[in-house]
């Protein structure tokens, strides 16, 4: 066998051929009209019914082992299927992915009883509606804001969302707010399946001590979920704003007690090559659209533009970049199986990379084509749209993702060429020690 070979096997070519005629057949019809609609909440569901059909897929769980009932898929798999899904509509992924944010903490950090009792039902589900929300962000103000979840500041600097544990009752009880978590106030605003939320249970600890995270089952009370935030992009997910107020939840909910900082490291670390090649998705559809154009188009000349050296060089342009980003995110998401999704300098590196690298990527295509590419009547101006929140979501590039990379960079034992050479790259709690 070749040690690198990029061929698809027969598995993948499949996934790939059911991934694009699903995003094709069921997920296109309905992507403009939910792009355009007014009402978040409304453009949210009206994809439920393509949700279900991808969950029946194996599409929304597929990425969870096969002994709690997901697809035992591999990273590497998984990148066949998003590049499918997102070359037609990323908002609608991102559903999909933050599934994968929240429940694959579980199964790095939850016991096993946890996971019998979170996993199963998110599998398993017979009606195929099944939501999990992943709740970290939270609002902007001062401190407010989300990147420095993990500073060393005590409450209120870091996340804000506290969880007192009431001992007398076995209980947590939560107060404070999230903001921007997506798929957490569920079809009908009355909450997803489950939430798995990052609160802050020490609030004198800093954030590399004093946080955790807690499940918290549809139903719950002492939450309150607003109108959904209308985005410039993505605008088929939803993304929640949720005002907690002595919201009790069991303490057997809660899980990775004091290291919650490892929870959201670990998990936007995992998405950073599902988000790499989410962005590849993109530029492919900018860049054929664009090509075609420009096969056809002669900007009232007496030859198609492309026959133009500089519109056929800033086709090419686009081409190579893709295909780069392509081979990173796929090096990026093999390094994840290979390690536990324990890149924390790669996974992050390859998301930095496909997103800066799609922005560029739409926009160089609308060059090519020109002022038609604003008409909303072709579809670049919402490329250009969707690529814009690629840097800025899955832990924003610059005061999240790099964060981590730096942070694998600095350690005194880390090896430049070790991403290479595919060999184990440590990350630790980033803060200090506890003085003692
Ligand atoms: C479509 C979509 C889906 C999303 N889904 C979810 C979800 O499911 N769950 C969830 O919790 N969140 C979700 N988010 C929010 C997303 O993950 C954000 O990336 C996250 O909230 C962090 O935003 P931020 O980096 O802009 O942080 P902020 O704290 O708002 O920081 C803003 C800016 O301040 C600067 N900055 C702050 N601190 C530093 C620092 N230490 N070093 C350098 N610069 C710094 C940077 O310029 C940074 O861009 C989603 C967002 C979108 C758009």
């Amino acid at each position: 066998m070749m040690p690198i070979d990029f061929t698809l096997t027969a598995y993948q070519r499949r996934l790939q051929r059911v991934a694009r005629e699903f995003a094709n057949e069921i997920l296109g019809p309905l992507v403009k009209s939910a792009d355009e609609n007014s009402d978040p909440q409304k453009a949210f569901a009206s994809v439920k019914a393509a949700y279900v059909e991808s969950y029946k897929l194996g599409f929304a769980t597929g990425f969870i082992p096969k002994k709690y009932g997901g697809g035992g898929i591999s990273n590497v798999d998984l990148q066949i299927v998003v590049e499918e899904l997102c070359a037609i509509d990323p908002g609608f992924a991102t559903i999909l992915l933050v599934n994968g944010l929240a429940l694959m903490p579980l199964v790095w950090f939850a016991s096993e009883q946890q996971k019998q009792k979170w996993l199963i039902p998110a599998t398993g589900d017979p009606r195929g509606e099944y939501l999990a929300g992943w709740s970290v962000s939270e609002a902007a103000g001062t401190p407010g804001g989300t990147a420095n979840f993990d500073g060393p500041g005590s409450f209120p600097a870091g996340i804000g969302l506290t969880a007192i544990l009431d001992k007398k009752n076995g209980e947590y009880v939560l107060n404070g707010r999230k903001f921007w978590p997506a798929n957490a106030g569920g079809w009908d605003l009355q909450g997803a399946d489950a939430n798995v939320c990052i609160v802050r249970t020490s609030p004198d600890a800093g954030g590399s001590r004093g946080l955790s995270a807690i499940v918290i089952p549809r139903g719950t009370e002492g939450i309150t979920y607003e109108q959904p935030i209308s985005k410039l992009g993505h605008r088929i997910c939803q993304n929640n704003s949720m005002i907690f107020s002595n919201c009790r939840v069991p303490e057997e909910n809660a899980f990775a007690i004091g290291n919650g900082d490892l929870v959201v490291n670990k998990a936007f670390t995992w998405s950073g090559p599902v988000a790499a090649i989410a962005s590849v998705g993109v530029a492919r559809s900018a860049y054929e659209f664009a090509l075609s154009w420009a096969k056809k188009y002669t900007g009232g000349g007496d030859k198609p533009i492309i026959d133009h050296q500089i519109v056929a060089y800033t086709l090419a342009e686009v081409a190579m970049k893709i295909e780069a980003g392509r081979a990173f995110a796929w090096k990026a998401a093999h390094y994840h199986d290979l390690h536990n999704a324990d890149g924390h300098a790669v996974g992050p590196m390859s998301k930095v990379f496909c997103g800066e690298m799609l922005f560029n990527a739409v926009f160089q295509a609308m060059k090519v084509v020109g002022v038609n590419a604003l008409d909303r009547a072709n579809p670049l101006e919402r490329y250009l749209r969707e690529a814009s929140v690629f840097p800025l979501y899955d832990a924003g590039n610059v005061g999240m993702q790099m964060r981590k990379i730096c942070a694998v960079m600095a350690d005194p034992a880390f090896d430049p060429r070790a991403i290479a050479s595919s060999a184990a790259t440590p990350f630790a709690k980033q803060a200090p020690p506890p003085e003692t």
